[in-house]
C-alpha cells in the first residue's frame, strides 16, 4: 500500500514536473554523475556513485527542481517582496532585486536541475564546463554535501555528495515546523537539512501527500554555490555560509542582520522549503 502511494506520488510529481514552464536557456548545464566502475573498467578518480546512489540523486534531481519551480512562481508574484516570509529570511529587499535574484536562484537553478544526468567514469577534461556530482567520504566530516565551481581550487565544477546527504527515511518535518508555529515559535524550528524523505500531511477531509526529500533540500543549498546551476559566471553569486558554523539552524539564519540574510545560502534553501510548508507565509 506504501508502495502503490509512493509510485502514485512520484507519477503525480513527475507530470506536475514535465508540465511546469519552461524557460529560456541561455547556457544549459551539463550534469554528469561519476558512476563505480564495473569489472574490467578502471577509472582515474576515487568517488564513484553505485547504482542504488545515482537512482537517489536523481530522484532527488526531480524533487530539488520541483522545489524551486514552486518557490519561483510564488516569488514572481506582485508584492512577494513584502510578504512576512520574504522580509523575515531575505531581509528587506526591493521587487527589482527579488526578481533578479529569484530568476538565478530558482528559475534558473530548476532548469538546470532539468538537464540529463549522464553517467560518466572519468573527470570533465580541461575546458569542459560539465558539473560533476561524485560520492566521496574524504573531507566531509559533518557535512551532506561541498561544491567547488571550476577555478583556482577545482580543475572542474563539482559537487561531492557525502555519505550524511544519503542517510533519511521517513519524516515528519513539516509537521514538526507545523507545531512549532502553532506554539508561537515559526522562526524556530527544525532545520530541514535534517529532515528525512517522506512527510504525510492530512488536510480537511483530503488525504495530500506531500514528498519532501532531504536530499532535494540540500542539493538547493549547494545549488546557490554552484555557478553552474545558477548559470553565473560571476564569482560573487556563489553564496556566504554565515550559518555553517552554527549548524544552519532556521534561528541562526533568522538572526542574520540585514542584507546578509540573502547573501546567505541556507536562507534561500529555507525559503524554498518554507514555501512548501508554509505558502501562506509569502502571499
Ligand atoms: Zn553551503
Amino acid at each position: 500500500m506504501k508502495q502503490f502511494a509512493l509510485v502514485l506520488v512520484h507519477l503525480m510529481l513527475l507530470s506536475a514536473i514535465s508540465i511546469s514552464r519552461s524557460y529560456a536557456a541561455p547556457v544549459p548545464a551539463q550534469l554528469r554523475v561519476l558512476r563505480t566502475p564495473k569489472k574490467g573498467e578502471t577509472t582515474k578518480m576515487k568517488g564513484g556513485c553505485s547504482d542504488a546512489r545515482i537512482a537517489k540523486l536523481e530522484e532527488a534531481l526531480g524533487f530539488a527542481r520541483e522545489l524551486a519551480n514552486s518557490a519561483a512562481e510564488e516569488l514572481s508574484k506582485d508584492g512577494a517582496e513584502l510578504s512576512e516570509g520574504v522580509q523575515t529570511w531575505l531581509g528587506p529587499v526591493n521587487r527589482g532585486t527579488l526578481r533578479v535574484q529569484v530568476a538565478k536562484r530558482f528559475t534558473s537553478v530548476a532548469r538546470n536541475l532539468g538537464a540529463p544526468l549522464k553517467q560518466v567514469l572519468r573527470e570533465p577534461t580541461k575546458g569542459e564546463t560539465a558539473l560533476l556530482f561524485h560520492c566521496q567520504e574524504q573531507g566531509c566530516s559533518d557535512s551532506l554535501a561541498m561544491t567547488q565551481n571550476k577555478g583556482s581550487t577545482s580543475k572542474f565544477n563539482q559537487i561531492q555528495l557525502c555519505p550524511l546527504f544519503f542517510k533519511g527515511g521517513l519524516d515528519q518535518d513539516i509537521a514538526a515546523y507545523t507545531a512549532k508555529k502553532n506554539a508561537g515559535k515559526r522562526n524556530k524550528f527544525r532545520s530541514p537539512t535534517n529532515a528525512r524523505e517522506l512527510v504525510i500531511l492530512l488536510l480537511s477531509s483530503m488525504l495530500v501527500i506531500l514528498v519532501f526529500q532531504q536530499q532535494s533540500y540540500t542539493l538547493l543549498h549547494e545549488a546557490q554555490h554552484s555557478l553552474a546551476l545558477l548559470g553565473s559566471s560571476k564569482a560573487r553569486d556563489n553564496l556566504q555560509d554565515f550559518t555553517h558554523a552554527a549548524g544552519n539552524t532556521p534561528q541562526a539564519c533568522h538572526e542574520l542582520q540585514g542584507v546578509s540574510k540573502a547573501l546567505n545560502a541556507e536562507n534561500w534553501a529555507l525559503v524554498a522549503f518554507l514555501i512548501k510548508a508554509d505558502p501562506a507565509r509569502f502571499a
